[in-house]
C-alpha cells in the first residue's frame, strides 16, 4: 500500500489536519468552500488536505490525498463544479473500502475532515466516525500499521459536515451551497424561454432537477410567474374537486386555459424530475406535453434543462454561503471533542448555524420515506415551513379567485389597499407588487397602484390593478409603478426644507388623497426615503385621519442601508453584478499578471455592497465609509501588496491580479478611486500596476436575481398577511365600540405604534418591527441603520486575502 504525500507543517502549526472531500453531485461554491477552509485553516495553524475524487479518493489514497498550499486554490471562488474531484465511490459502503480509508488518514496525518455533500456523503462520514477507534485497532492487528503510527490518533475522528447540492434538500438549513446558482440557471433559461413563449403563445413543459426535492422547482416557478408546476412532495391534483378522482390532467387543463383568457399569452409548466401522481406513478414532461396539445390545442414544446442546471460560475449568494460557511467549518473542526455529535453548519435566514449532523440527516430521509407511503401531508411538513408558505404563495398568485388555495374573506372586510414604490428602482420591486396584487385580488381586497409614489398620488395617480395588469412582472427590473424620492415633509411647510434627494411634499395633501381614495392599509416598497416617510406619516397621525392606518414597509435598495432588515430587495442583483463584473476585471488583471484594481461600488454611507461585494469576488481589500480611509490604511494595504507581489516573484509563484473595492463615499473628497489607483500605481513601484473602474448604476442591475425575486415573493406573503390582521382588529374593535351591526364599508382607524412597521429577515428570523422602535438604531444625517451584522465579513476577507498568515519561506 502507498503511503499519502506529507506536507511540511505551517509556521505556525498546531500539528492538526484536516481532510476536505467533495463528495457526491457537484455543486457550484464547492470550491469556494474548498478555498475558505484552506486558508482559514492555513491561518489557524492546521494543515489542509485535500482528498480527491471523493471517497474514492480516501479508500485508493497515495497521491489522491495531498497537502494544499494557500496559492492552490487562488482563483478557486469563481470556479463553478469542484476542483478536488468527486465521485460515487461503491468500495466506500464496504467495511474494507473503509478500513482502508482509515489507513490512509493515519498515514496523512490527518484526525478531522470537512465533508462537503449531500445527505449520503454526510451519512458515510458519520458512520466513518463511529467505526473509528475499532478500525484503528483493526489495522494495528493486522500489521498495516504501527503502534506508533496509530497512537496519536486512537481518539475519535472530528466529523464536520458542509453540505453541498443544488437540490437544496437538506433538512435543518435553509439553502444547501450550490442551490442558489443552480436556481439562477433555471431562471436564466426560463427568461429565455418565456421571451419566445410569448411571441408563438407556446406552451413549454420545463423539467428541472430534483429527485425527490421540488425546491428547485417551486423557487423557479415562483421566481419565473410560471403557469404550472408538479413537484415530487405534493402530487396533483391539489383542487378538493379532483382528488377523489385523481384527474389532474383535467385540473391542470382549467387553470392553464383560463390563463388564456385572461390574457396570458404563454404557458409555462414545471416538471420536477422525480414529480409523481397521487398513485406514485412518475409524471414525465412529454405526457405533460401530450395532455395540453390535445386537450387544449397549444403548441408546446418540451425542454429538459439537464445538466446546465449543475452550475458553472457560482452566484454572488453561494460564494457568501461557502465562503462563511467553510470558515464556520474550521472553527466547528478546533470546538468538536470526542462527546460532541458531528456537526453540519447550515444557515438559517440570515444567521450560520450548526446542528446535529445525524438529526438533519434522518430527518432528510423521512421525506422520501413519506412520499413512499404516499403521506404527502408529511413530506410537506418535513419540509421547512417556508418551503410550505411559499407553495402557498405560489398557488395564490398562479390562480385567480375560487380556485385551490383562495382565501377570500368575507365581505365586509374587504379593503382598498393602497401600493407605492419610493426611492430609487431596486431589483424585485416589481416581483413584490405582482405578489401582493395577487394575494389581494384572491383575498377579496382592491389593490390600489400608487403610481410615482407620493407625488403621483397626489396628482391622483392611484388606479386599482387588475391580475393581467401584473403578468410578467416577477422578473422585471426597474420599477413598473413608477417611482421617485419625493417624500412627506416633517414639518408644515414643505418649502422650508429640503431633503437630501427629491421634494417634500404637504404631509396634509397626502393624508388628504389617502382618505380620498380611502385607502384602508397601505404597503410601501423603498429604500431610505421610503424609511423616513413611513417615520414623518406615522409621527402625522395625531393630526391627520387619513393616516390612521396599518402600514408597512418592505425595504427595497441596492444599498442595504435601512434599519430593521438584514437584507433589502435589490441588494443581492447589485451584489451579483459586483460579483460578475469583478471577475471580468480580475481576469484581465490576472492576464497582465501584476495589476491592482481600485473598483468603486454604490451604497452611499453604507459599505455593504463594498464588504460583500469583496468577500464573493476575492478582493484583497475594500473601503467603507463606516470605517473611513486615511494614510495608515493605504499604507497597511501598500505594504501587504508589495509583500504579495515580492513573495510571488521571489518564489517564483504566478502572480494574479487583485482587487480593492472602495465604496462611493469611503474616503470622502480626498481618497478618491482615482487618487488611490495613482497612489497604489505609484508605490507599487514597478512590482505592481494600478488601474479604477466605477461601476455606477450598472449595480442596479437589469433583470433581478432569484433571490431577489424570491425574498420579495416570500416578504410581501407576510406584509399582505399582516396588513390584513391589522385592519381586522382595527375593523373589529371600530364595530365592538360603535355597536353598530349592518357596517356596509369597513372602517379602519388605527394609530398604535404597533401599526405601522418595517418588515426585515433578522438573523434566524422574520421580523416585523414599529418603525418607531427602529428610531434608536437609525442614523438619520448618514441614512442607514446602526446594525451592520456584515461589518465583521470584512475581515474575513483579509483573511482570505492573506493578510495575518506567513508561510515558512516568508
Ligand atoms: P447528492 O445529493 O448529490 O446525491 P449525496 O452525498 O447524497 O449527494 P450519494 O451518492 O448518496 O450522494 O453519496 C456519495 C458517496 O458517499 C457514495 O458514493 C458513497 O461513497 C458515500 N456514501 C453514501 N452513503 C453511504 C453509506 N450509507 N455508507 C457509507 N458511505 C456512503
Amino acid at each position: 500500500e502507498s503511503s499519502p504525500k506529507k506536507s511540511p507543517l505551517p509556521k505556525n502549526s498546531t500539528g492538526k489536519s484536516v481532510g476536505i472531500i467533495t463528495s457526491g453531485g457537484d455543486s457550484s461554491g464547492m470550491n469556494a468552500a474548498v478555498r475558505a477552509i484552506v486558508r482559514v485553516a492555513l491561518t489557524k495553524g492546521i494543515t489542509p488536505y485535500a482528498i480527491y475524487e471523493g471517497y474514492q479518493g480516501m479508500v485508493d489514497g497515495g497521491d489522491k490525498i495531498k497537502a494544499l498550499s494557500w496559492e492552490d486554490v487562488g482563483d478557486w471562488l469563481a470556479i463553478g463544479g469542484t476542483e478536488i474531484g468527486t465521485a460515487r465511490c461503491q468500495e466506500f459502503r464496504t467495511v474494507e473500502g473503509r478500513l482502508t480509508a482509515v489507513r490512509n488518514l493515519v498515514k496523512s496525518g490527518i484526525d478531522a475532515l470537512i465533508i462537503c455533500g449531500g445527505d449520503g456523503s454526510l451519512t458515510g462520514a458519520d458512520f466513518l466516525r463511529a467505526e473509528w477507534t475499532e478500525f484503528v485497532d483493526r489495522l494495528v492487528k493486522q500489521k498495516r500499521l504501527t503502534e506508533e503510527e496509530a497512537a496519536p490518533y486512537r481518539s475519535q475522528l472530528t466529523i464536520v459536515g458542509l453540505v453541498g447540492s443544488i437540490d437544496n434538500d437538506m433538512a435543518q438549513t435553509d439553502l444547501t451551497i450550490g442551490a442558489m446558482t443552480a436556481l439562477q440557471r433555471i431562471c436564466e433559461a426560463l427568461d429565455s424561454i418565456k421571451s419566445t413563449a410569448m411571441s408563438h403563445q407556446r406552451a413549454f413543459v420545463v423539467e428541472v432537477m430534483g429527485r425527490h426535492c421540488g425546491w428547485l422547482g417551486l423557487m423557479a416557478a415562483i421566481a419565473c410567474g410560471a403557469d404550472w408546476l408538479f413537484l415530487p412532495e405534493l402530487p396533483p391534483p391539489i383542487g378538493d374537486e379532483f382528488i377523489a378522482s385523481g384527474d389532474w390532467e383535467t385540473e391542470m387543463c382549467d387553470i392553464l386555459s383560463k390563463e388564456r383568457k385572461l390574457g396570458n399569452r404563454k404557458t409555462i409548466v414545471i416538471v420536477c424530475e422525480g414529480a409523481i401522481d397521487r398513485n406514485l406513478k412518475p409524471i414525465k414532461p412529454e405526457y405533460v406535453k401530450d395532455v395540453l396539445t390535445k386537450r387544449l390545442n397549444f403548441d408546446t414544446r418540451v425542454t429538459c434543462l439537464g445538466h446546465v442546471q449543475r452550475g458553472g460560475v457560482p452566484c454572488a449568494y453561494d460564494r457568501y454561503l461557502a465562503t462563511v460557511q467553510g470558515a464556520e467549518a474550521v472553527n466547528a473542526v478546533i470546538e468538536t471533542t470526542p462527546t460532541t455529535p458531528s456537526p453540519m453548519i447550515g444557515i438559517s435566514n440570515n444567521k450560520v448555524i450548526r446542528v446535529p449532523l445525524k438529526n438533519a440527516v434522518a430527518q432528510t430521509k423521512e421525506v422520501a420515506k413519506a412520499i413512499a407511503r404516499k403521506d404527502f401531508k408529511r413530506a410537506m411538513e418535513l419540509r421547512d415551513p417556508e418551503f410550505n408558505s411559499s407553495y402557498n404563495a405560489y398557488i395564490e398568485s398562479t390562480i385567480l379567485a375560487d380556485g385551490p388555495g383562495t382565501r377570500k374573506v368575507e365581505e365586509s372586510k374587504r379593503l382598498r389597499v393602497g401600493i407605492m414604490h419610493v426611492g430609487a428602482p431596486a431589483g424585485g420591486m416589481n416581483a413584490a407588487t405582482r405578489t401582493f396584487v395577487r394575494l389581494c385580488l384572491n383575498r377579496g381586497h382592491t389593490p390600489l397602484g400608487i403610481h410615482n409614489g407620493f407625488s403621483g398620488l397626489i396628482a391622483d395617480q392611484v388606479q386599482p390593478i387588475q391580475w393581467q395588469d401584473v403578468n410578467g412582472w416577477v422578473s422585471m427590473g426597474g420599477s413598473e409603478l413608477g417611482i421617485n424620492r419625493d417624500q412627506p415633509s416633517p414639518t408644515p411647510n414643505p418649502l422650508n426644507a429640503k431633503p437630501q434627494f427629491g421634494n417634500y411634499i404637504d404631509t396634509g395633501l397626502i393624508a388628504f388623497h389617502m382618505q380620498k381614495n380611502n385607502i384602508q392599509a397601505l404597503m410601501i416598497i423603498g429604500g431610505f426615503e421610503a424609511y423616513t416617510s413611513l417615520i414623518t406619516l406615522t409621527k402625522a397621525r395625531e393630526l391627520y385621519p387619513g393616516l390612521c392606518i396599518p402600514m408597512i414597509l418592505l425595504p427595497a435598495t441596492v444599498s442595504n442601508n435601512v434599519p430593521g432588515t438584514d437584507f433589502s430587495l435589490g441588494c443581492d442583483t447589485a451584489l451579483n453584478c459586483i460579483v460578475d463584473a469583478c471577475d471580468t476585471i480580475k481576469q484581465s488583471a490576472s492576464s497582465n499578471r501584476k495589476r491592482v484594481f481600485v473598483v468603486e461600488v454604490q451604497g452611499g454611507n453604507c459599505g455593504y455592497l463594498s464588504v460583500m461585494g469583496a468577500l464573493a469576488s476575492g478582493a484583497s481589500s475594500c473601503y467603507i465609509p463606516e470605517e473611513g480611509i486615511t494614510l495608515d490604511t493605504l499604507q497597511k494595504d501598500i505594504n501587504h501588496l508589495v509583500k504579495r507581489y515580492a513573495y510571488e516573484e521571489s518564489a517564483n509563484i504566478p502572480s494574479y491580479g487583485r482587487l480593492i473595492l472602495r465604496n462611493e463615499t469611503a474616503g470622502n473628497k480626498t481618497y478618491t478611486t482615482d487618487v488611490i489607483s495613482t497612489i497604489l500605481k505609484e508605490e507599487g513601484k514597478g512590482l505592481f500596476d494600478s488601474r479604477s473602474a466605477v461601476l455606477g448604476h450598472l449595480q442596479q442591475g437589469g433583470i433581478p436575481s432569484p433571490l431577489d425575486r424570491i425574498r420579495a415573493t416570500r416578504l410581501t406573503v407576510n406584509c399582505v398577511d399582516w396588513l390584513q390582521e391589522m385592519a381586522f382588529k382595527s375593523i373589529d374593535e371600530h364595530k365592538k365600540s360603535s355597536n353598530l351591526s349592518d357596517i356596509r364599508t369597513p372602517t379602519v382607524f388605527t394609530k398604535g405604534a404597533e401599526t405601522a412597521t418595517v418588515i426585515g429577515i433578522c438573523g434566524a428570523d422574520i421580523k416585523i418591527t414599529p418603525i418607531l422602535d427602529l428610531l434608536a438604531e437609525t442614523n438619520l444625517n448618514k441614512r442607514k441603520g446602526t446594525n451592520e451584522w456584515w461589518l465583521g465579513l470584512k475581515d474575513l476577507t483579509k483573511t482570505l486575502a492573506k493578510y495575518e498568515y506567513e508561510t515558512e519561506e516568508e
